[in-house]
């Protein structure tokens, strides 16, 4: 139940905010001006503009959006080439200009503050049947990526989009043995080199029958480090894996 200011009669978490907003004033992560009213808390409406949301047609396995007319169900050239062991993928948004600006910020900047900004995205999504009774796995970090980062981004993409649809909750079911220095400049095949055996299960995990997992990433860039966790998701009896990622490359 939300409470109310006898005086003024708005809620209280709003005059919080308002007073917030006059301590610390917000600004615009894209352009860093103020981003004044509108459904997102840290982007302005012209840096909204030039935020890509990804809406059908796309490719069934990664999400990644088709441009102008294609047949539905097809499988873009990366999945292709890829060959995936995840049965399907969505993405919300792609990974450019202030899109990738919010990957910058949960990654390196600890952007917490952008958790309402992410579920307001996650909802205009309507993820509600493709989140339908799912376990939401994050793909892990290293201990010491942790230690350094002081959180998983993918763990909080994955709590947030568990709260957007009813029946689906947030389980970290993984974990990375071997730390995979930072992969942005390697080639496709360095990727699936780098990524192969980095991760595990967690002791004592056990899957349950027709128990629906969907794994959670920031980025999806060549698809390789999502692929290794499912395969060992699938080795260790999961029946079908699917992925959902925050933004698309
Ligand atoms: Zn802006
Ligand atoms: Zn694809």
């Amino acid at each position: 139940m939300r409470s109310y200011s006898a005086v003024t009669r708005l809620p209280l978490s709003t005059i919080w905010e308002g007073f917030l907003d006059l301590v610390f004033p917000r600004v615009c992560i894209g352009c860093g001006r103020a981003p004044g009213p509108g459904p997102l808390k840290f982007i302005c409406p012209q840096c909204r503009m030039g935020l890509h949301y990804i809406d059908p047609p796309f490719c069934r396995d990664c999400g990644y959006p088709y441009f102008g007319r294609v047949d539905s169900g097809r499988t873009c050239p990366n999945c292709v080439q890829l060959e995936p062991c995840f049965s399907a993928g969505r993405s919300l948004i792609l990974h450019r200009g202030v899109g990738a600006r919010i990957v910058i910020e949960l990654k390196y900047h600890n952007g917490l503050f952008l958790r309402d900004d992410i579920r307001w995205i996650a909802g205009r999504a309507r993820l509600d049947t493709y989140l339908a009774d799912a376990t939401l796995i994050p793909v892990p970090l290293h201990p010491r990526k942790m230690r350094e980062r002081g959180f998983n981004q993918s763990a909080f993409l994955a709590r947030i989009f568990a709260g957007a649809v009813s029946r689906a909750q947030m389980n970290d079911i993984l974990v990375r043995d071997t730390d995979t220095s930072t992969q942005t400049r390697l080639s496709r095949d360095d990727r699936r080199r780098n990524v192969k055996n980095a991760f595990a299960i967690r002791p004592g995990i056990t899957f349950s029958r027709g128990m629906n997992c969907v794994l959670v990433d920031d980025v999806y860039t060549t698809g390789a480090t999502l692929n290794e966790c499912a395969r060992v998701l699938l080795k260790a009896g999961a029946e079908d894996v699917r992925i959902l990622t925050l933004a698309h490359g």
